[in-house]
């Protein structure tokens, strides 16, 4: 049934740091998954509030239920799914290698061999990278902005993280400084996730449902992203 979470004030977390799904903006966090989130709560009458945090600490909450759901741009794995739940997919993306603007030697992944390369604590990323490019040298940071600042000032040759999250980035705050080599990785998709068993999933996918019929999705798509290819 629902009235369990309808009755009570969930915990929502979200990552600290992830252009344009959630950041900073003044004193109050904003981005798509902030967004898609006041959508699926007002459809399900939902009480909640946000808390963000570094994007490792996300999962063992959910393990440990100090936290109800979580929309971070969370990769939906099987390893991942063994341990929480995921909503239906919601968004799909990918990895892409981040350089400082006048680089000229890295155009793949491979070429990320023998180079230090940023890279954030807990993600996709590190997984991928020990996997297809052990020779790489991975510096981690927990918060991905502090990666990207340490590439834009030179202090590592690259960083690697998700497609929309390195493209925003370098059209915005990284702009004239760092570009985006092409994508590595692609076919991931992004679901909300939840404790295992938790009632909430099949409320949440039938929102989500709701939403993407009704044109709601799709208008906050095209307020972070544009008009869909
Ligand atoms: N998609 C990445 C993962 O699930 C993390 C995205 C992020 O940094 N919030 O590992």
């Amino acid at each position: 049934s629902g009235a369990h979470a309808q009755g009570k004030e969930l915990v929502v977390a979200t990552d600290t740091a992830f252009v344009p799904f959630e950041f900073k903006q003044g004193n109050t966090y904003t981005g798509f998954d902030v967004d898609l989130w006041a959508a699926i709560a007002k459809e399900l009458n939902l009480k909640y509030k946000l808390q963000p945090m570094d994007f490792a600490g996300i999962i063992p909450g959910l393990q440990t239920k100090n936290i109800d759901a979580a929309l971070a741009g969370i990769t939906i794995r099987d390893d991942r799914k063994k341990v929480i739940d995921f909503s239906d997919p919601y968004y799909e993306s990918g990895l892409a290698i981040l350089v400082g603007e006048k680089n000229t030697d890295i155009k793949d992944a491979a070429s990320l061999a023998g180079k230090t390369v940023a890279v954030k604590t807990g993600t996709a990323t590190v997984d991928f990278l020990k996997a297809q490019v052990p020779g790489a040298k991975l510096k981690l940071f927990p918060n991905i902005d502090n990666a990207y600042l340490e590439l834009a000032t030179g202090r590592v040759d690259a960083a690697v993280h998700d497609t929309p999250n390195v493209q925003y980035y370098a059209n915005t705050a990284g702009k004239g400084r760092v570009k985006v080599i092409g994508s590595v990785k692609s076919g991931d998709f992004y679901g909300i996730a939840f404790p295992k068993g938790s009632d909430l999933v099949p409320q949440v996918n039938k929102a989500l449902a709701t939403l993407k019929a009704n044109g709601q999705y799709d208008a906050i798509y095209e307020k972070w992203f544009g008009k869909k290819p």
